[in-house]
């Protein structure tokens, strides 16, 4: 019989060197039998944050890509149909498969049925309020969910479902673009074309990011 011992295996994917991040990430008691969701991520709940044009999608499928293939589930609202309807796509044009769907209740019920442990969601703000009571039963089941979103609308106002969201995080990572005036670190988004509706759906034909001292408010109200 052999007493050699069995090391865990080492992870499936290579990550660019993260392997001794890895190895330290990994909580006591752990076990290959455990198969951790993503040995990245930790269940709960993070928030990557930002202006347009900072990277927070980029950022989401760094996340996605590091992850254990078959763990992810990767969603969006239907209503951000900028690039593809199925897909998640960075400005840059990077981009992975997502599910879309029409609100939280139906973002809840297809990630039971899929029983994915990572969840990744971009451009939260897009959803209704019940994003909040969904990511904070999910996160307390084990769930690890990383959701990308705007902090301010056009108008430079934060958006309360971000806020509500915030309060139950675990982490909040900020990411920051170039102001499109000056090359200053840019906070805000800059709407470039009359403002229609409060939804923030476009590209550089409608936005650019600008610091606060180049930022300048729109009208009040949409359609002003
Ligand atoms: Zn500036």
């Amino acid at each position: 019989m052999s007493t050699r011992t069995v090391s865990p295996p080492a992870p499936r994917r290579h990550n660019g060197g993260m392997e001794a991040r890895v190895k330290s990430s990994v909580a006591p008691g752990w076990s290959p039998a455990a198969r951790a969701p993503s040995l990245l991520t930790p269940a709960g709940l993070e928030l990557i944050l930002g202006c347009m044009f900072s990277g927070k999608t980029t950022e989401l499928l760094r996340r996605i890509r590091a992850a254990e293939p078959g763990a992810v589930g990767v969603y969006k609202h239907s209503i951000d149909d900028r690039y593809r309807r199925d897909a998640v796509v960075a400005h840059t044009f990077d981009a992975v498969p997502a599910q879309p769907v029409d609100g939280a209740e139906t973002l809840r019920q297809r990630i039971l049925t899929n029983r994915e442990r990572l969840i990744a969601v971009d451009e939260a703000h897009f959803f209704d309020d019940a994003l909040v009571d969904v990511c904070g039963r999910l996160s307390h089941q084990g769930y690890a969910l990383v959701l990308t979103a705007l902090d301010r609308d056009s108008w430079g106002r934060p958006f309360p479902l971000i806020e509500r969201l915030r309060t139950i995080s675990t982490r909040v990572t900020v990411v920051h673009a170039i102001c499109a005036r000056c090359g200053a670190l840019a906070d805000r988004t800059q709407r470039t074309t009359p403002i229609i509706d409060d939804y923030m759906v476009g590209g550089p034909e409608s936005y650019e990011p600008r610091c606060a001292a180049c930022w300048r408010p729109p009208p009040a109200n949409a359609g002003d």
